[in-house]
C-alpha cells in the first residue's frame, strides 16, 4: 500500500507537544516499513523521524499550531488560526491523494475528520482520545454512520466515550520494544510521566510520593508551568525531581530505576503510552482504573489499580505494585504491545478499508 500519514497539528513530531501520537505515528511508519509497504508522512516543518522510519518520506508543512481540544470548553467552537498549520496539512493532502492508496489521519481535530466523505482516496481516522469537544463528538459520530470502519480507537475505554453505532476497530498501540531495557534493580525512587498538563493529574502521584516518603522523578514536556508550580507548592521540598523532557533513548535509561511509575490520569486517557514504556522497563506501574491504563495494568501481574481520585487507594496501590515481579511487566508488553504486532492490525484494517471502497467503485 501506499500510506499517505497525516500528523498532529499540534506541534512537530520529535517535540513532544503532540503527546503520545508523536510515538504512535513513529512506530505504524516504521512497522508498516516492515511489512514492506511505502510511506509518507506529512507533519509540521521540523518535524524529525527516528532512524526506523528512514525508508518514509518525509513532507513538512509551516504553519501555526490548532489549540489543543483537551484544554478548550467543551462546547468550543471549531477554529482556525490564519496560518493554520492544519489548513496547509489538508491542501497538501487532498493535492496529492491520487498519489496514495489511502491517507491514515492521526490529528485529533474537526477538518479531517468532516473531509472523510469528500476524498477521492479513503481517508481513516486513529482518534487519540476520548470524548472532550461537543464539535469533535458529532463529527466522530457522522463519519461512523456514513463510513463504518474508517475510525479507529486504541482501547475500549476510549472508544466507549463516543457515541458509535458499529462495533469500534480497536487497534491498541506499538512500540518499537528493542530500544527499552529492563533495569532489574530499582532505585528508592517513584516515577511519572506525561505532558505536564492538569488532565494528566501529576498533582496526586506528588502527593502519594510525599505520603510513602519515596522522591517521584517526573520526565515530560511542562506544557502548563503555572499547574507545575502548583504541583510543587502542594508537596514538601524535594519530593519532585524534574527530569525535564528526554527523547526515548534517555528516557527509558531512567525510567529503568524506578522502583513503580505512578500513572494518575484525569479524564478518560485513550491509551496511556508511558505505561507501556514504564513495563517494558520492567517498571509495574500504580494507575487509577480509568481509561486505557485500566485495560494495560493487569492488578498482581504489571501493578496494581485504584479507584480513580482516591489518594489512599493509590497509597496501597503503589505498595502492592511495589511486589510485582519486574520481569512479568516485561513479558506482558512483548505479548501484546509490540510494533510489529501493531503495525500488523494497522495493515489488517486499512486493507479491509480500501477492499470496502474499491468494491463499491
Ligand atoms: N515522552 C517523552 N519524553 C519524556 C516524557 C514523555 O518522549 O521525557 C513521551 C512518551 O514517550 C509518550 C508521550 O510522551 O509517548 C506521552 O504519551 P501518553 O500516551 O502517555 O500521553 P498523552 O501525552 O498522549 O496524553
Amino acid at each position: 500500500m501506499r500510506v499517505l500519514v497525516v500528523s498532529t497539528p499540534v506541534g512537530t513530531l520529535g517535540s513532544g507537544r503532540g503527546g503520545g501520537v508523536e510515538l504512535t505515528a513513529t512506530a505504524l511508519v516504521a512497522g508498516l516499513l516492515e511489512r514492506g509497504h511505502l510511506l509518507t508522512v506529512l507533519a509540521g516543518e521540523g518535524s524529525r523521524l527516528p532512524s526506523g522510519c528512514a525508508a518514509a518520506s518525509l513532507w513538512c508543512e509551516r504553519g501555526s499550531d490548532q489549540p489543543s481540544w483537551q484544554h478548550r470548553p467543551r462546547e468550543a467552537a471549531v477554529e482556525l488560526p490564519a496560518d493554520a498549520l492544519l489548513a496547509r496539512l489538508w491542501r497538501r493532502a487532498l493535492g496529492e491523494q491520487a498519489h496514495f492508496d489511502v491517507i491514515l489521519n492521526l490529528g485529533y481535530d474537526w477538518l479531517p475528520l468532516w473531509l472523510t466523505p469528500h476524498t477521492a482516496t479513503p481517508l481513516v481516522h486513529l482518534v487519540s482520545m476520548g470524548s472532550v469537544a461537543t464539535a469533535i463528538d458529532a463529527v466522530i459520530a457522522d463519519v461512523d454512520r456514513s463510513h463504518p470502519g474508517h475510525l479507529a480507537f486504541h482501547t475500549a475505554a476510549q472508544a466507549a466515550d463516543f457515541n458509535l453505532s458499529t462495533s469500534p476497530v480497536l487497534l491498541g498501540n506499538g512500540f518499537a520494544l528493542e530500544r527499552y531495557h529492563v533495569q532489574e534493580q530499582p532505585q528508592a525512587l517513584l516515577g511519572w510521566a506525561g505532558r505536564i498538563a492538569p488532565e494528566k493529574g501529576l498533582e496526586d502521584a506528588a502527593l502519594v510520593a510525599a505520603r510513602i516518603g519515596l522522591p517521584l522523578a517526573v520526565w515530560g514536556l511542562e506544557e502548563d508551568p503555572a499547574y507545575a508550580r502548583r504541583v510543587e507548592a502542594a508537596v514538601p521540598a524535594g519530593t519532585l525531581q524534574w527530569r525535564g523532557f528526554l527523547p526515548t533513548e534517555q528516557l527509558q535509561a531512567e525510567l529503568g530505576h524506578c522502583a513503580v511509575l505512578l500513572n494518575t490520569p484525569k479524564w478518560n486517557e485513550a491509551f496511556g503510552n508511558v505505561v507501556v514504556e514504564a513495563m517494558a522497563c520492567g517498571v509495574p506501574v500504580a494507575a487509577y482504573a480509568r481509561g486505557g491504563p485500566a485495560e494495560l495494568v493487569q492488578e498482581g501481574r504489571t501493578g496494581a489499580l485504584a479507584s480513580p481520585d482516591d489518594l489512599d487507594a493509590l497509597t496501597a496501590a503503589v505498595r502492592r505494585a511495589l511486589a510485582v515481579p519486574r520481569s512479568q511487566c516485561r513479558s506482558w508488553v512483548d505479548e501484546h504491545c509490540s510494533q510489529q504486532a501493531f503495525a500488523g492490525r494497522i495493515e489488517t484494517w486499512l486493507e479491509s478499508v480500501i477492499e470496502a471502497w474499491t468494491r463499491a467503485r
